[in-house]
């Protein structure tokens, strides 16, 4: 089969490797029929995270259909159309148990660390993959889901929700303010919605991804390279601040602008995966009454958002900005990764 092939900083190719054939009886093998890039793919492409080894096929998103189930597999059989998620999940483990994916001790990748596909096992930007743990990390997708829509619960629509709204603790009638437009701030803002969000703000740097913001449910938009980017937000609350600040990119500035428009009480919730250390200054935070929670995407809601999709309750399809074949891979990275100039979201890559 063709996949892209990880072949260090800076190397990548779409290339002839062998197909993945099931190795435990909790295996299935899906042949992908849509995937997209992620952010972290470039990241990986940069050789910022160093436990993805040469030769790895990237990706952890993805939908797909069954071809072959292990033995002990009996929820699903070859023809189902499926989502996969980004995070394996055991199933049996104490963190499966309480809803903590992110951290399944299942052996497969490594134990306790859920995100393996194209991390420490060969992902979903592929022609073909093999997924541990097959009735847990699978979800069988409705008729009247497209594969389009259904890609985006791979990974930004829960990630977004969870980590963004459910750890941020929005609540009916909150004014939420997403630092950071991109497609899981997107997700932030698209969800936010659903706990009764008053006044969502956007935050971000780029017109365009601020123009995109209102498509999603943003209420508000602020270009955060304004001078007095701060007194326009402060202006759109009661003057003490946002109930809850979602950090979407990922660097210190951004953490920090965070911690300054929130008001006392109020909740920081950082989604952003940062490469440098942030200062946090307790010195001021600690008599604001402030709370803060970050951590990597569990994927335990992607059920419950599935639903909300098949309804009409989510519009993931508008993350979709590119479309491209498996043959033309390349150039649908080429086009993520100038995302500033192409306007991209997510590209769709399909079989
Ligand atoms: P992205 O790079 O597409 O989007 C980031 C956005 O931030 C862009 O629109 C950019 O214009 C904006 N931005 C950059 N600097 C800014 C600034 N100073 N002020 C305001 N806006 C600024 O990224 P993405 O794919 O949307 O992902 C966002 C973050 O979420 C990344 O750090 C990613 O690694 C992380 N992430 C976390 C998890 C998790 O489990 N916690 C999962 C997936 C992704
Ligand atoms: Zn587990």
């Amino acid at each position: 089969m063709k996949a892209i092939v990880y072949g260090g900083p800076g190397r990548k190719s779409w290339t002839d490797v062998p197909d993945p054939t099931i190795q435990n009886p909790g295996d299935a093998i899906v042949k992908v029929d849509t995937t997209t890039i992620c952010g972290t793919d470039l990241h990986i492409l940069k050789g910022d995270v160093p436990a993805v080894r040469e030769g790895r096929v990237l990706g952890h998103e993805g939908v797909g259909t069954v071809t072959e189930v292990g033995q002990s597999v009996t929820s699903l059989r070859p023809g189902d159309r499926v989502i996969i998620s980004c995070i394996k999940s055991c199933g049996h483990c104490a963190n499966c148990k309480s809803g903590l994916y992110s951290h399944c001790l299942g052996e497969e990748g490594a134990s306790g660390i859920g995100w393996v596909f194209g991390h420490l096992i060969d992902g979903t930007q592929a022609e073909y993959v093999r997924v541990p743990y097959a009735e847990n990390s699978l979800h069988l997708l409705p008729a009247g889901v497209t594969d389009e829509q259904a890609v985006m619960l791979s990974d930004i629509l829960p990630t977004g929700f969870e980590i963004g709204v459910q750890y941020g603790r929005v609540k009916p009638g909150d004014t939420v303010a997403v630092i950071g437009a991109g497609p899981v701030g997107l997700a932030a803002i698209a969800t936010a919605g659903l706990y009764g969000a008053a006044a969502i703000i956007a935050v971000d740097l780029d017109a365009n991804r601020l123009e995109k913001s209102r498509e999603f449910g943003a209420t508000h938009v602020i270009a955060s390279g304004d001078a007095d980017w701060k007194e326009q937000l402060l202006a759109l609350t009661d003057g003490q601040g946002v109930d809850v600040a979602i950090e979407a990119v990922g660097i210190p500035d951004t953490f920090s602008m965070c911690t300054e428009i929130v008001r006392p009480g109020g909740n920081v919730a950082n989604v952003g995966v940062h490469g440098k250390p942030v200062q946090l200054h307790l010195e001021d935070l600690w008599i604001r009454n402030i709370n803060i929670s970050m951590g990597l995407v569990n994927a335990n809601t992607t059920a419950m958002l599935l639903k909300l999709v098949a309804q009409k309750k989510l519009p993931a399809e508008k993350f979709a900005t590119h479309h491209f074949r498996f043959n033309e891979f390349m150039d649908a990275y080429d086009t993520f990764a100038r995302a500033a100039e192409t306007n991209a979201l997510k590209v769709v890559i399909t079989a």
